[in-house]
């Protein structure tokens, strides 16, 4: 049997294998043993290090972007400041600073900001006008009354 020809055997013998590992629930594990082992990787005592090195390559690949803690507070007082947070999030999302989903939230929260602003302004513009009218004599009904509209008119006039 050439080297190459017992190999294939040994990577068929052990593929036909089961893990002897046990599950956390006590059962066997009955993944498919890899080659050259009577464990699957998650199983071989041997291939803890190279399990703890997939985990911990994944637990990079899934924290998200995010600042810095110590990243400073963004001054939002306006409407511009929030267009320019929200311009300088797309770029740092494009630039993968930033996870999309925190920008997604930053631009959430940026359209949320931006309405209440706007309601603000409408607000102090109402108050503004009701302000100007209170300053103003108030017109009777009985001006609008068609009988005195010539004397109204007159006034005007
Ligand atoms: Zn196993």
């Amino acid at each position: 049997m050439s080297s190459k020809q017992r190999a294939t055997a040994q990577i068929r013998a052990a593929s036909a294998r089961s893990c002897q590992g046990r599950k956390p629930d006590g059962g066997s594990c009955r993944t498919q043993a890899t080659a050259g082992s009577d464990y699957c990787f998650f199983h071989d005592p041997g291939k803890a290090e190279e399990r703890a090195a997939a985990q911990s390559a994944g637990g990079r690949r899934n924290r998200i972007a995010v600042l810095p803690t110590t990243a400073p507070d963004v001054r939002l007082r306006d409407a511009r400041d929030v267009v320019e947070l929200l311009a300088e999030t797309i770029n740092q999302v494009r630039r993968g600073e930033i996870d999309p989903k925190v920008a997604n939230a930053v631009g959430y929260l940026g359209a949320l900001m931006l309405r209440a602003m706007e309601t603000t302004v409408t607000i102090s513009r109402i108050a503004a006008l009701e302000a100007v009218i209170a300053g103003q004599p108030v017109i009777s009904k009985s001006q609008f009354d068609e009988d005195h509209e010539e004397s109204v008119l007159g006034e005007i006039t």
